[in-house]
């Protein structure tokens, strides 16, 4: 039997369920299909279990895309504010970890709980364990063939997200449809996701994992500097682990990252090294570098150091080039990953649908207003810090919105 909804969105993930509340507030007769046994999934597990909902300073600057200008409009409409506002209309209580990062007080699970109590006061139907096996135009409207029959629809919104974290049902799916319908897909790749090193350097991160450290790191390509602002690098804490670098640092920085790069990593940002050690050379000559190293730095890692580079002299014994060799290892320590986690561990997925004959407007296809696309799945990717999902609620909201 043939069942008919004005919208049926394909993925129950965060910009899935912005889209179905929206669009059910409005009046619409909504369905969510989702291939999962339970929806947002990656909600869930975001944020260490307490999802990085919001970023209070979400700027169209703190996102990756071939086309930069694609996200303003729908950023600029739905902000972190609106959010915020929809959360505490439940009660819901979070805590501002970082200066405009918003995560959950408890658990990621209230935070699902809004948006599903809002999809049912919204009148949204949500099926789970239905994969969508054929989609095609049928007159004004779409036809999907689905593993629980045949559904006609007004308009189908795909949400299908990013193809990160596979074990938690990512699939390469909305990019099939694009293709399908004769839309680009600009290259993909891991993001927000951790180095691993080649085997010596592996050894000496696996022997300090756990130590963490602020940083300063950006990607290195023919010679040149690769990151964010004027500097073109985060400054952030790094984490030694059994595998390799971790922490919010090398996670930001792997965006801009491509195999073949080099890291460069500073271990004192905004430091002045030569001047710091020449100046430590005169008031404390008889203390060793490692124990100037360990009041500045874990200890584990001071030690380390020296050890990596075979001497700890006495400030005593430092010549001008001496300074300027150890000012080199530590502001600006150069290494080569042997490559990143993968798609096992990275938070986001770099590239996908590209953005250029969608309508940054209601993100219809062009020529084809029965068909759209939202969230992650689009080659629109945020940095670490709540981004992504601030893109997820605007992008959703956007759609819904229009439909
Ligand atoms: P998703 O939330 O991934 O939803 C997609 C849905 O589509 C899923 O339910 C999936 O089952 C379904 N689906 C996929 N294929 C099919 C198919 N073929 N048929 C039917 N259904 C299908 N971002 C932040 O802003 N803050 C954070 O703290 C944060 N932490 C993260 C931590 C981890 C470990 C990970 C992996 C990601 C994190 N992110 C975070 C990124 C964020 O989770 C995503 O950017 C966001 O979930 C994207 O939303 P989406 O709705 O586009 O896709």
């Amino acid at each position: 039997p043939s069942q008919g909804y004005d919208v049926v969105i394909v993925g129950a993930g965060a910009a899935g369920l912005m889209c179905a509340l929206t669009a059910g507030y409005a009046g619409r007769r909504v369905l969510v299909l989702d291939h999962a046994n339970k929806p947002g999934k990656k909600i869930l597990m975001s944020g260490g279990g307490r999802c990085n909902f919001t970023n209070l300073g979400t700027s169209p600057a703190n996102f990756f895309s071939a086309n930069p200008h694609f996200c303003i409009s729908a950023l600029k409409r739905y902000r972190p504010e609106h959010f915020v506002e929809l959360v505490e209309r439940h009660g819901l209580d979070y805590v501002e970890k970082a200066p405009g990062q918003l995560f959950c007080a408890h658990s990621a699970k209230e935070l699902l709980d809004v948006l599903l109590t809002e999809c049912e006061w919204a009148g949204v139907e949500l099926r789970l364990k239905s994969a969508v096996e054929r989609i095609e135009t049928a007159g004004e409207g779409m036809r999907l063939e689905t593993s629980a029959g045949r559904i006609e629809a007004g308009a189908v919104v795909i949400a299908t997200g990013g193809l990160s974290i596979p074990t938690m049902g990512a699939t390469g799916f909305g990019y099939d449809v694009a293709r399908q319908f004769g839309l680009e897909v600009t290259a993909t790749r891991p993001a927000l996701v951790p180095f691993t090193l080649t085997s010596q350097w592996k050894a000496r991160a696996a022997d300090l994992a756990g130590v963490a450290c602020e940083v300063a790191v950006s990607a290195v390509r023919d010679g040149q500097r690769l990151g964010p602002g004027r500097e073109r690098r985060y400054r952030e804490p790094m984490l030694f682990t059994h595998r390799g670098l971790s922490g919010p640092g090398m996670l930001q920085v792997s965006s801009y990252w491509q195999p073949g790069d080099e890291l460069e990593i500073d271990l004192f940002p905004g430091l002045d090294l030569s001047a710091a050690l020449a100046e430590a050379r005169q008031a404390t000559p008889r203390r060793q570098l490692s124990t100037w190293l360990a009041e500045r730095l874990p200890r584990r890692l001071a030690q380390a150091l020296v050890e990596w580079h075979g001497e700890d002299p006495i400030l005593a014994e430092f010549s001008n080039a001496r300074i300027a060799a150890w000012r080199e290892r530590l502001g600006a320590w150069r290494l080569k990953p042997a490559g990143t986690e993968g798609w096992r561990t990275a938070e986001v997925t770099l590239g996908g649908v590209d953005t250029r004959s969608i309508s940054s407007q209601d993100f219809s296809v062009e020529g084809l207003p029965q068909l759209r696309f939202i969230g992650e799945v689009l080659d629109v990717t945020g940095e670490l810090g709540g981004y992504n999902f601030q893109w997820a609620w605007a992008s959703g909201v956007a759609c819904g919105s229009s439909l």
